[in-house]
């Protein structure tokens, strides 16, 4: 009789225990959420994130601040980022204006990246994420490569260390998400765990939220914080990206031509 509890118990426990991946494995995620804040959409994010005990990184946008705390309209905004960081949350920049960096001018990148400064840096982890990730992947063509490292070193002249993804949903494309969690459950194999993008825009995200974090964590598979991949998001925004208080787009277009001197 007691060999036969426990084997029921058994058949009732293992099958939660099972790792999904081919390879027996289990990894650890963290979920990134890029374009907001959204006033009714990520205080719902925040609400689920808080009863899973999860930390996440928000990749916000200048653009929802304009004026800065100075102009009312921002209240709400500013209030969604006082409880992101309250409840633990990173907060980071996903530059001012969703645009493609690498097709823009320098004067134009450089000063997209830094205008969300004067409005963000008391919230800013030194970590940023590009729109599109556009500027931060590698091309075969030469022209596209220089244009690419470019971005890349204005970002890091603006004191930024680009954070991209491991794990991309496409949470924001109607057509792929259909198979959002089996996909998704398939990268965090084949990438071995990482960084998931998501976006706390979509109100499909935030409204199957819970259910695909319970799916992972089905299979085994573990919430970390940021600093688990990329340490450099808890230290404090660099006494460099002050140039963004009072952005001298001059001064930082002449420190990534150094940059770039240097990259050739
Ligand atoms: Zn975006």
């Amino acid at each position: 009789m007691k060999k036969y509890i426990i084997i029921t118990l058994s058949v009732l426990i293992l099958p939660s225990l099972h790792a999904a991946c081919p390879n027996g494995k289990t990894y650890p995620v963290t979920l990134t959420f890029d374009d907001g804040p959204h006033s009714v959409l990520t205080p719902k994010v925040l609400d689920v994130l808080k009863e899973e005990k999860i930390k996440a990184t928000f990749f916000v946008l200048g653009n929802h601040f304009p004026g800065g705390k100075a102009n009312p309209a921002n209240k709400t905004s500013y209030s969604i980022l006082d409880r992101e960081k309250a409840e633990g949350h990173y907060i980071a920049s996903h530059t001012y204006e969703h645009l493609a960096h690498a097709k823009l001018s320098q004067e134009q990148m450089s000063s997209n990246i830094t205008k969300s400064l004067p409005l963000l840096k008391d919230y800013l982890s030194p970590i940023l994420r590009l729109p599109y990730g556009d500027g931060s992947f590698r091309s075969k063509n030469p022209e596209t490569q220089r244009k690419n490292d470019m971005v890349m070193a204005t970002v890091k002249s603006a004191g930024f260390k680009h954070v991209g993804w491991d794990i991309d949903t496409n949470d924001w494309d109607v057509k792929k998400r259909a198979n959002l969690l089996s996909d998704t459950l398939k990268q965090i194999c084949e990438t071995q765990g990482g960084i998931i993008l998501f976006h706390d825009i979509q109100k499909n995200t935030v409204e199957h939220l819970k259910g695909w974090i319970d799916a992972i964590r089905a299979e085994g598979h573990s919430f970390v914080g940021m600093e688990h991949f990329v340490p450099e998001v808890a230290k404090p925004l660099a006494e460099s990206c002050e140039v963004g208080g009072h952005p001298k787009v001059k001064e930082l277009n002449d420190s990534v031509k150094d940059v770039l001197k240097k990259i050739k």
